[in-house]
This record gives C-alpha cells, sequence and structure tokens, in this order.
C-alpha cells in the first residue's frame, strides 16, 4: 500500500519513515502543499495525508484525487473548516482529522501572545527600529493582576486557562457547554459578561458559520478600553474590519491574531503586495498588534504527533474502512 504525504518539513519526515517503516507502508513525501498543481503527485496512493494551509476549496483537487485512484484523505489539523463536504462525497472519498494533538502548543502560544501585548512588544520593536530606546509609554501590565476571558473551553481553551490560572490570574470563561468541576476558571452564563469583565480575551471556539464573526462591532463595544484580544482559534470568528476600528478608535488597547480572515492569501508564503490582503497592510502598520502565521502549533511535539495520528487514520481507513478521526 502506498501513502502520499504532502507538507511534509524536515523535523517529520524521520517520523514519517519510521512509522512507514513499522507499519510497513511505502510513502512518498513532497514538502509542495496539496493544490490543483501537485495533486497528480499522489497518482498511485491509496492515500494521501496533507497539513492544511489554505482550505482544499477547488473541485479539480478533489475529481482528480478520485482519477489517481485516492480512496482516503487526512489532514494534519485539528479543524474540518478546510475540506468540502460535497465534494468529499461526490467524490467518494473519505477524510479524517486529528482532532486533538497539542493543546499545550496552542494554550503556551496564546499565553506568549499575551504576554508579549501586555509588555507592548510591538510598539518596542517599532521605536527600536527607529533608534528610539524611550521607556515612555510602555508600561507594561503583570498577568496575576488581570482577569482572562476564554472563550470556548475544550482542549485548548481549558489548556490556556490552567496557564493562566497557574500564574495567579483570574480566568472566567464562556461555552455553549460547560464542562463540570473545572478549578481553572469560573464560567459565565453569557458571552457578554464575560466580554465586558475580561482585560484579556482569548478565543478558543471551532469555525463554523454560526461563529461567524463572533467577535464583532457590538462586541468589541463591549470590552474594556484597556483590554487586549487574542486570537489563536480561526480568522473568520472575528469581524477584522469591526476589530480594526475598535483598535484605531481607542475601543480596546491591542490584538494578537495568529489567525486571520483571509490568511491564505499570505500564510507560508513571502510576502505579495498584488495578493495581500488590505486588512492585513492595516493591522502590520500598527504599534499595538501582533499578526503571526497560524504557527500556535507548530512545535517539535505536535507536529510529531500530527503526522503519526494522520498516518494512524490512513492505516484505519486502509484496513476497516473508518477511522477512529473520521470527519464524513
Ligand atoms: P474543542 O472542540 O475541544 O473545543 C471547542 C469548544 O468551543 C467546545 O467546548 C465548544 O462547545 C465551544 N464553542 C463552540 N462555539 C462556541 C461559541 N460560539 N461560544 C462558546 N463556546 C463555543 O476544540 P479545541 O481542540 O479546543 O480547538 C479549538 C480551535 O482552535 C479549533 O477548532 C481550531 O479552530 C483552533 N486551532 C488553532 C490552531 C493554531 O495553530 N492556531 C491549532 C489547532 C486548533
Amino acid at each position: 500500500m502506498k501513502l502520499m504525504i504532502y507538507g511534509i518539513g524536515k523535523k517529520e519526515l524521520p517520523v514519517a519513515r519510521e512509522w512507514a517503516q513499522n507499519n510497513h507502508y511505502q510513502i512518498e513525501v513532497t514538502e509542495q502543499e496539496l493544490t490543483s498543481e501537485t495533486v497528480d503527485l499522489a497518482k498511485g496512493a491509496d492515500a494521501v495525508s496533507f497539513q492544511q494551509m489554505r482550505p482544499l476549496k477547488e473541485e479539480a483537487i478533489y475529481q482528480s484525487l478520485k482519477e489517481n485512484g485516492v480512496r482516503y484523505l487526512s489532514t494534519r489539523s485539528a479543524g474540518i473548516d478546510g475540506l468540502n463536504q460535497n465534494f468529499l462525497t461526490k467524490y467518494q472519498l473519505k477524510a479524517a482529522n486529528v482532532p486533538v494533538y497539542s493543546p499545550r502548543a496552542i494554550a503556551e502560544y496564546a499565553l506568549t501572545l499575551t504576554m508579549m501585548l501586555l509588555r507592548n512588544q510591538p510598539k518596542l520593536e517599532k521605536r527600536r527600529e527607529n533608534g528610539s530606546f524611550v521607556l515612555d509609554g510602555l508600561i507594561g501590565r503583570e498577568i496575576h493582576a488581570l482577569t482572562v476571558g476564554i472563550v470556548g473551553t475544550g482542549h485548548i481553551g481549558l489548556a490556556t486557562a490552567e496557564l493562566f490560572h497557574a500564574l495567579g490570574a483570574r480566568v472566567i470563561g464562556y461555552d455553549h457547554y460547560p464542562k463540570e468541576e473545572i478549578e481553572t476558571l469560573t464560567y459565565y452564563n453569557n458571552l457578554e459578561e464575560l466580554i465586558k469583565e475580561a482585560d484579556v480575551v482569548s478565543l478558543h471556539t471551532p469555525y463554523f458559520p454560526e461563529n461567524h464573526h463572533l467577535m464583532n462591532e457590538k462586541m468589541f463595544s463591549l470590552m474594556k478600553s484597556d483590554a487586549i484580544l487574542i486570537n489563536t482559534a480561526r480568522g473568520p470568528i472575528v469581524d477584522t474590519q469591526a476589530l480594526i476600528h475598535a483598535l484605531q478608535t481607542g475601543e480596546i488597547a491591542g490584538a494578537a491574531l495568529d489567525t486571520l480572515e483571509n490568511e491564505e492569501r499570505f500564510v507560508n508564503k513571502m510576502a505579495d503586495k498584488r495578493v495581500a490582503d488590505p486588512h492585513l497592510e492595516e493591522l502590520l502598520q500598527m504599534d499595538n498588534v501582533i499578526v503571526s502565521p497560524h504557527i500556535a502549533f507548530y512545535t517539535l511535539q505536535a507536529s510529531k504527533k500530527l503526522m503519526e495520528a494522520s498516518l494512524k487514520s490512513l492505516d484505519e481507513f486502509l484496513t476497516t474502512g473508518r477511522s477512529a478521526s473520521q470527519i464524513n
């Protein structure tokens, strides 16, 4: 049996090779992403593992996979918003994701971004670029003195709550389905109440249509004027235009965005002015904003787990026709 692995990094290659040897699979690999240009590399493979930097929107990719003999797909990511369910059905492709791999990877990054904003890192860097080492205007805030609002208390939200709790912050949370007996946070019954009280609002919900622009003009108007927003979840959960307005008018104090609407235009690429997003350009000019390229998941530990779990799903599909992480 042959597996095709797209988007493989240097650190993932030995993990994939070892797994394939232990499980008696032949593997082909490429550093390139799965696109309509690279889909024919999967010819002759029974199943495909890929890393999802931009959604697989084009029907031609699904059609070519089918024509090339591929039956099973596994995305090395937690989100399922990047796959088109209709095309999966139409071309009889079964797909899996990796629902949980390393919540700590994302939680630690949310904490990192929070600390960077609280200590005015983007402002400091802009000053340094201009040769200024003046302290005025750079006074920071300590985490133990703050209230952190966790929106979405699943695997990553709870891991994030644990970290902030350990540092002495007051942690409050909101989820449609609150968990029982959580010691690291206090649940609020509605999102608005949490937003009003939090000094840090950290988003950890998945993206689906109901969560489109969950953080919108109204929500920003409820936030404290010295509060900051951290988004390590998904770009479209935040209305970027409304966020820019809230930052410009001082409705909120700062934002750190590891995920951004339209990020497929620039994530994992060199900046290209012709395709760049006007929102991105505006955000990059601001000295109270951090933009990072959807990198929260990108740790040695997480990438190893992602690769192993993805290949295990393909093995399950090929041996039983089903996978425990099947999404369709
Ligand atoms: P999870 O399924 O364990 O938890 C999500 C939680 O959000 C659930 O408890 C759900 O009830 C809650 N929720 C959904 N909509 C809500 C809403 N409108 N208001 C309040 N709560 C809501 O998922 P997870 O493993 O914690 O991951 C969360 C998200 O993080 C993923 O879906 C993905 O989008 C994102 N993520 C980002 C990266 C990155 O690199 N930046 C990496 C992995 C995951």
